[in-house]
């Protein structure tokens, strides 16, 4: 049925800008704050927020990925679900802290105090059942307590199993179940853009 384009390049700058904005306005200051974004996408999406706040108020924020599943891709996504939240526990997922660069399991990234009383915004790139988050969740709180989680997600597009709601929004979408959003990015696909494709 055809595909709807929902960001360009300038459409998703502004989306992401209108966040880190919104981001700041709420947190009031940058003490404290951590990103941890779900890769792959929502931890470019969390560095390219955490780079607007330092253009914008010249804060440094902390950004940190977090792998929470090797399998959800953007490929498919139904019956893994369950499997998913567990295999976040099973495989312990691996963060990776930036700028250190280095790639550390689990629970040496949280020894490290790094999220611990944090306020901890964690990004994605779209939220649909809210079980990747679920997983992030309790990825973060099993060894850790960080003083506040909030998240960020560049598309919303409903069917949520599980009560999960996103503190910052790029764009509402609403979609059909069999529906599929593609979002590129710059980093790993070349370009820009989100579109959704009808089925
Ligand atoms: P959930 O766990 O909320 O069902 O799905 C969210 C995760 O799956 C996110 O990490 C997101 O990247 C991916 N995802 C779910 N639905 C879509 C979609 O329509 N398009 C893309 N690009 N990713 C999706
Ligand atoms: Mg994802």
């Amino acid at each position: 049925m055809g595909n709807i384009q929902l960001h360009d390049p300038d459409s998703m700058r502004r989306a992401l800008s209108r966040i880190a904005h919104e981001i700041v306005e709420r947190s009031g200051s940058n003490e404290d704050l951590a990103f941890v974004g779900i890769r792959t996408r929502g931890w470019y999406l969390a560095k390219r927020l955490a780079n607007r706040m330092t253009q914008i108020e010249s804060w440094e924020v902390p950004c940190f990925s977090l792998d929470v599943s090797d399998f959800r891709d953007d490929r498919g996504h139904s019956e893994r679900d369950q499997q998913k939240t567990v295999s976040a526990y099973d495989q312990q997922p691996f963060l990776h802290v930036d700028p250190l660069e280095g790639t550390f399991h689990l629970p040496d990234w949280l020894s490290n105090q790094w999220v611990q009383g944090k306020r901890v915004i964690l990004v994605d790139d779209v939220l649909f059942t809210g079980r990747t988050v679920r997983a992030a969740l309790d990825a973060l709180s099993r060894y850790s307590r960080p003083a506040v989680i909030q998240l960020a997600v560049l598309i919303d597009r409903g069917h949520r199993e599980l009560p999960i709601r996103p503190d910052y929004v790029g764009k509402n979408v609403p979609t059909a179940r069999e529906e599929r959003i593609s979002v590129k990015m710059e980093e790993v696909d070349g370009e820009d853009s989100v579109w959704l494709h009808k089925s």
